[in-house]
């Protein structure tokens, strides 16, 4: 391994980097040294405090951070600056929250700067859907019983309803991973049960998953739309949806923990 601190990124360059859950312990070390050889990041809203507070003081900050209702530019101004700042000779990363590749638009990101000529590359990172299983101490797979882990999103357009394949989704052997899911929750709760999936199917919501203001409410699907609601806090949730959600242990901080109805 090189010890350059410089050798990570080439000039006009940009790197797509997985900011992980939030806790900058989850970070990967690639993302940290890719941080450390940038001249200028851009990042979301959902990137923690923890992970920016590792950037070096003379690296650009810019925040382009878009969260539901409270978009600050949107994704084709945001492919334009990452593109013009790589064209200009900078160092890029495009620090996103989780895994880049999951549910972050890097699709746009990457065809603009390979329409322009940029290089780009993607540095993962860890997706909530792992940090939220890790807060709750449980495996999202379970040999038999959860034989496929879906990640989907229920984020909706404003005004539109959900369309979604619920048949497909309503799967009692599958673990359903929803990103952008709290203000569908009861749609979702209704759509999987009319589509055939059992009220007392295990449930979880993680807010702020992987930080220390994590918050975890475990309960039955019949139940998640209130479970939704009163999960106060504006911070990102994953909800959570299967027999594997069961098994949710009692590692974390009870403090934290809301236990909606056991199952029957
Ligand atoms: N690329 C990200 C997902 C971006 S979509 C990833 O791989 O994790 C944004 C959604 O991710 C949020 O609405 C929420 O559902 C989920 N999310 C992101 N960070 C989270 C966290 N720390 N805790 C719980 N959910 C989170």
């Amino acid at each position: 391994m090189t010890t350059d601190r410089n050798a990570m990124i080439a000039t006009g360059e940009v790197w797509l980097v997985g900011a992980g859950p939030g806790d900058p312990d989850l970070l990967t070390r690639k993302a940290e040294r890719l941080l450390n050889s940038c001249d200028v990041v851009f990042h979301d809203a959902l990137v923690g405090p923890g992970v920016l507070d590792l950037i070096p003081a003379g690296v650009r900050l810019v925040h382009v951070g878009k969260r539901s209702g409270r978009h600050s530019k949107d994704q084709k101004t945001i492919d334009a600056l990452i593109v013009e700042a790589a064209l200009a000779g900078n160092r890029v990363v495009r620090l996103k929250g989780g895994d880049p590749a999951i549910f972050g638009r890097a699709t746009e990101e990457l065809e603009a700067c390979r329409a322009a000529g940029v290089t780009v590359r993607i540095c993962p990172g860890i997706t909530a859907a792992s940090a939220a299983a890790a807060d709750l101490s449980l495996s999202l797979t379970l040999r038999g019983l959860a034989r496929k882990l879906t990640f989907v999103t229920a984020h909706a357009r404003a005004g539109e309803a959900l369309d979604l394949d619920w048949q497909t989704l309503a799967d009692p052997q599958a673990t359903l991973a929803i990103y952008m899911g709290k203000a569908a929750a009861a749609e979702v709760s209704r759509q999987l049960m009319d589509h055939g999936l059992a009220g007392h199917t295990p449930v979880a919501i993680v807010e702020n998953a992987s930080l220390p203001t994590a918050r975890v409410f475990t309960g039955r699907l019949d139940l998640l739309g209130i479970m939704a609601t009163t999960a106060i806090g504006d911070g990102p949730a994953l909800l959570l949806i299967g027999e594997a959600v069961g098994m949710a242990g009692t590692a974390h901080n009870e403090t934290g923990k809301m236990d909606m109805l056991a199952r029957p």
